[in-house]
């Protein structure tokens, strides 16, 4: 959330960013209605400081009557107060609406426009697999080592949800110990998080549980939701916290499953693992003060093509454009893998995405810094960005790697984990 003095004082600046944003926001019924607020507030004031000094009437009275006349009086003003008291509370709620939908500042060098516009920043280090036979997507290779159950994950929780069997339960699990000690190796304390979160800190993250778009799935009769994203608890566990600048910055990963509605998503190439309900992921997470947030976010990024290199995974990155960039993230960088069997020929699709969130996600959350000798507290900066997703990395995993003969070589780096080098037909 931007700060309500800023959005006033740089209305104009706010309502352009909004629109090389894409979003519908209303600045300008943003700023009448503060400054109804504002006048409320100031009238709210007014009254009670007239009634207290009518109060202080009442005692010296002359008699019983004029007595009477004040206690009416400053019951009068009293209810003229709590009215306008009450105004100011609903225009004060009308105005936070408002607020809540404005998204972030961009990044000056991000690119404008939508999916499209995104700049290609670099490429990984493993070239494009050269097939001679025609390639097979995940779900043919799937059939062929029997590794995962779409129709028994149907039958269980409905289209979108699936088993794991045999070697994909292995790989997922290797994904998730080598991204969690390739991260801890780096400084990241790892951390495993509720697979629930209260529906005041997904509306702090800038996750909206009851909205159009909603990504969300929520618990009925309750303030539980399931979290789509590590990214939502690792964001909540400092909230209402202050902590000294010198614990700056702070880096976590998260292990969490994640729950997506996939609202709004029909028709997206989504076949199998791709976008489905239900998926495993590594999660980088950091509170850092403002100083140090561009530099984290550079570090992300590395991290993430140091993770795709070794899983010897053709990938490009790009530079998100503004349209595409959501409401929190100020900047974003995606991976996107080479995945053979997308599409006629082989697509590239996102595999990892990591954005720096600057004090957007802390103002809503409340997480502050001190400065030594300062008297006030600062807004931390907040960044997150996906190690490993384990269902997206499987895709490029085993589309890259498939061999002639059908088997699928493991990457090298997976290997201790998953106990084999190869997956063979005989297998
Ligand atoms: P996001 O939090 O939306 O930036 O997503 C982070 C990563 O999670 C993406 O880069 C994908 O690898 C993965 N992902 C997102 N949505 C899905 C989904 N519905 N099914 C499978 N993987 C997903």
């Amino acid at each position: 959330m931007l700060d309500r003095k800023y959005i006033i004082q740089n209305a104009e600046a706010v309502a352009k960013n909004c629109k090389r944003r894409g979003v519908d926001c209303d600045i300008e019924r943003l700023v009448a209605l503060e400054e109804q607020r504002l006048a409320k507030l100031q009238l709210a004031q007014d009254l009670n400081r007239q009634a207290n000094e009518v109060s202080k009437k009442i005692g010296p009275a002359k008699d019983a009557e004029e007595r009477q006349q004040w206690i009416e009086k400053g019951r009068e003003l009293r209810e003229q107060k709590d009215a306008a008291q009450r105004e100011h509370d609903e225009l004060d709620t009308e105005v936070a609406e408002l607020q809540t939908v404005i998204p972030n500042l961009t990044h000056p060098d991000a690119p404008t426009g939508g999916e499209e516009d995104a700049n290609e920043l670099s490429f990984g280090k493993t070239a494009k697999p050269k097939f001679s036979f025609k390639a097979l997507d995940h779900l043919e290779l799937s059939e062929k080592h029997d590794l995962l159950d779409f129709e028994s994950g149907a039958r269980v929780a409905g289209a979108g949800f699936y088993f794991l069997r045999n070697a994909a339960v292995r790989i997922d699990l290797a994904l998730q110990q080598f991204a969690i000690s390739f991260l801890s190796d780096r400084g990241f304390t790892p951390v495993t998080t509720p697979d629930l979160a209260l529906t005041s800190v997904l509306h702090g993250t800038g996750f909206n549980p009851r909205g159009p778009e909603t990504q969300i799935y929520s618990i009925e009769n309750t303030e539980l939701n399931l979290v789509a994203t590590a990214e939502i608890p690792l964001g909540g566990m400092m909230s209402g916290q202050t902590v000294n600048v010198e614990e700056l910055p702070l880096r976590l990963c998260g292990l969490s499953h994640c729950f997506r509605t996939e609202a709004g998503a029909a028709g997206k190439a989504s076949k199998g693992l791709y976008r489905v309900h239900q998926f495993t992921k590594v999660e980088m997470f950091a509170f850092a003060a403002p100083d140090q947030s561009d530099a984290i976010h550079e570090e992300m990024r590395e991290l993430e093509c140091e993770l795709f290199d070794s899983l010897e995974v053709p990938y490009r990155v790009i530079d998100t454009a503004s349209g595409d960039l959501g409401g929190p993230a100020y900047r974003k960088y995606d991976l996107e893998a080479w995945m053979p069997g997308r599409g006629e020929a082989g697509e590239w699709g996102e595999v990892t995405s990591t954005s720096n969130c600057t004090d957007y996600q802390a103002r809503r959350l409340n997480v502050r810094f001190k400065r030594p000798g300062q008297k006030g507290t600062e807004f931390v900066h907040t960044l997150n960005g996906t190690a490993i997703a384990t269902g997206r990395a499987m895709i490029a995993i085993l589309e890259n790697h498939q061999q002639a003969d059908g088997s699928i070589n493991i990457p090298k780096i997976l290997r201790p984990w998953v106990g084999k080098d190869v997956l063979s037909t005989e297998d």
